[in-house]
């Protein structure tokens, strides 16, 4: 049996707007923990938000709520996105559950018996703007050096923890363990820091300063400030006691992810403090990278901030989780772009896996009746034995090694993976099956080429179900396979020559349509991408064409060009019908999507409409409403939508549009 594996990301600020760091952190924490319950590991994986602190009180009295309160409402911010990206946390903590705080005042107190904690006077420099104290050194001309306002000498008293006293046994540790703190540089970066006299750990603040946190549980005039309220919930998450197996089961964490820029905190502070309670450190703290946008820092004023929403509902959870991962080596800084990201999606999935599938499935359903045939081993060649040596090589050395806790290469292992897209791709190319066909005396070379193709798709599924569940799912489903992904892969899946001859395939839709343009459309007048139905991938690909297109300058006063203007043939190509809607249910774990059944007439269609935030369900049932139906058709959630209602309404639907009379379904719109 494999050993537990657990892993967390840094729990987020409650206070933040969810932003692609976060989406970065999170989906690599959540490859992990997919790949690692496939590959038969008893898996935990945590997040979750931090919610005590100076900025959510301050935010909550400006609101006039309660914190709670406020904390409560800002939550599903988070919640909801993990969802959309297909993050399958196990658990997620916020530091305001009661379980987390009996934790963390068991810890202090635990730490204040052992006279490891010590009230002190504080001497030092205060913000008042930021509300936190700087040391002599960070100081410059008197300035704060976060906001550069005036700072005051203040003096508070406050309580200590004695981390100083870790201070070479830390060392030792570092030393000891290569894999503890990784990358490399990063390392030696900490090392650097504990060449210089570790100093104790402040871990209060008076009440009269700041209330919203956790109590002290040896002095109720004070509350313990941010770092163990915060790294604490690695262990309370587990429920740190005794009698709960959860915790002897899954501590030390395997790994802890973190951004850079908190690796001294969790590789010093949250160690010594373990040490201070005597438990074991995690095996594993990995730092990654920073994001900038277009070659700039991210940031409000620069209003360059990019939404995972947004990239999920114009380009997919999928895309966006390849590219992130794909694009840049886990660990360095990198540069989203959208041109690179829509090059990726045309090039690699578009082009390379989407293709893959959509001409084995159509090759196999024209020469062998959608059912995948029986291999002729009299007609084998080396091609075969390369894509098999490959496929097997990918899933048994190549994806282990660079998932590994230590190296975490991402982009290797993807790069690995589409190694064997490429060999499949020109395995076709090559073999040209549409030749043999024309030749019956082929036909065993045939079947033989068919089976390889599916085949390796087979092992492609599998391959990339930890990055890209979705997809992985959608090839499943078009192959027949009957792997089931949320289980640990038995050991025989991973050999070659898994897929049963004879299993029925079913063609879909293309999984990554290519998309044809480049221009920023994440400006207020872009309509949001799942309005009136059609899909993310179908809008780019469709009918973002018009869309996308810089918009023409229009200067006030001046009737829009001719460019503008369409012919009466152009709005004719666009069929309206009126239909009626016969049932309507929401679609799950959306908020927006409806699916309808509307009656045409001649014809029943299912169309998935992004109207649940205005309509209920219910209230549709019986309403005629006006359809496009002659819609390329696409999929929304999974759910094929055969159509697209109208409505008013840009952002927001505003109203469907409807009839004055009563009219026929089926009706023509013009
Ligand atoms: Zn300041």
């Amino acid at each position: 049996m494999p050993d537990p594996f657990y892993i967390t990301t840094p729990i987020y600020y409650v206070n933040d707007v969810p932003h692609i760091g976060h989406a970065y952190t999170t989906i690599a924490a959540d490859v992990m923990a997919r790949y690692r319950r496939l590959t038969g590991n008893d898996t935990f994986f945590l997040t979750g938000l931090d919610e005590h602190g100076q900025k959510v009180q301050q935010a909550a009295i400006k609101a006039g709520i309660d914190p709670q309160i406020y904390c409560d409402r800002v939550t599903p911010q988070f919640r909801n996105l993990w969802e959309k990206l297909h993050i399958s946390h196990d658990g997620f903590i916020r530091t305001t559950d009661a379980r987390h705080k009996a934790v963390v005042q068991r810890a202090l107190q635990n730490l204040s018996n052992k006279d490891l904690i010590y009230r002190a006077e504080y001497t030092g420099w205060y913000c008042t703007f930021d509300e936190r104290f700087w040391t002599e050194k960070d100081v410059e001309n008197g300035l704060c050096p976060d906001c550069k306002r005036p700072v005051e000498q203040l003096s508070e008293s406050n309580y200590f923890f004695r981390m100083s006293q870790f201070q070479d046994r830390l060392k030792e540790h570092i030393q000891q363990h290569k894999d503890f703190l990784r990358p490399e540089t990063r390392r030696n970066e900490v090392i650097g820091f504990l060449q210089k006299p570790l100093e104790d750990l402040s871990i209060s603040r008076p009440k009269s300063r700041l209330s919203w946190g956790i109590e002290l549980p040896f002095d109720s005039d004070y509350v313990t400030y941010v770092w163990f309220d915060a790294l604490v919930n690695y262990i309370s998450a587990l429920e740190y006691l005794p009698s709960v197996p959860a915790f002897e089961r899954y501590w030390p964490a395997s790994i802890h992810l973190v951004g850079k820029d908190i690796l001294t905190t969790h590789a010093v502070y949250w160690s010594t403090i373990l040490m201070g309670l005597e438990l074991p450190l995690p095996r594993t703290i990995f730092a990654h990278g920073w994001w900038t946008v277009d070659g700039e820092k991210m940031s409000k004023s620069r209003g360059n901030v990019v939404d995972p929403y947004v990239m999920v509902e114009e380009f997919g959870a999928d895309a966006f989780r390849y590219f992130l991962l794909r694009e840049v080596p886990f660990g360095q800084d990198g540069d989203f772009a959208r041109e690179p990201f829509i090059g990726r999606i045309n090039s690699d999935l578009a082009n390379g896996l989407g293709n893959l599938l959509s001409r084995t499935l159509t090759l196999i359903h024209r020469f062998s009746n959608g059912r995948v045939p029986e291999p002729q081993d009299s007609t084998t060649t080396g091609l075969e034995t390369e894509l098999k040596r490959t496929a097997e090589s990918l899933i048994r050395e190549k994806l282990p090694h660079h998932l590994h806790s230590g190296r975490l290469e991402f982009n290797r292992a993807l790069e690995s993976i589409w190694g064997l897209v490429q060999l499949g791709n020109q395995y076709i190319d090559k073999t040209a099956p549409w030749v043999l066909a024309k030749q019956p005396d082929q036909k065993p070379r045939l079947d033989t080429v068919l089976y390889h193709s599916a085949e390796t798709l087979r092992c492609l599924s599998i391959s990339i179900y930890a990055f890209m569940p979705t997809t992985a799912e959608e090839i499943k489903q078009q192959l027949g396979l009957t792997l089931n992904f949320t289980k640990p892969i038995l050991e025989g899946e991973f050999n070659w020559g898994g897929l049963l001859p004879d299993t029925q395939v079913t063609k879909g839709q293309p999984i990554f349509p290519r998309i044809e343009a480049t221009t920023k459309s994440q400006g207020k007048n872009q309509p949001s991408p799942d309005h009136l139905g059609s899909s993310p991938s179908y809008q780019s690909q469709a009918t973002a064409s018009s869309q996308m297109k810089p918009e023409p300058t229009q200067r006030p006063g001046n009737t829009p060009g001719s460019d503008d203007l369409i012919t009466i043939q152009e709005f004719e190509k666009i069929q309206l019908k009126a239909g009626k809607v016969l049932s309507a249910e929401r679609v799950p774990k959306s908020e927006k999507l409806v699916k309808l059944q509307v009656d045409l007439g001649r014809e029943q269609r299912q169309i998935v409409a992004g109207i649940g935030k205005k309509y209920k369900p219910e209230n549709l049932v019986g309403q005629t409403v006006v359809v496009v139906t002659n819609l390329k058709p696409a999929k929304l959630m999974g759910i094929e939508s055969q159509g697209m209602v109208l409505a008013a309404g840009d952002e927001e639907v505003k109203s469907l549009a409807t009839f004055l009379e009563e009219v026929d379904p089926g009706t023509k719109v013009k």
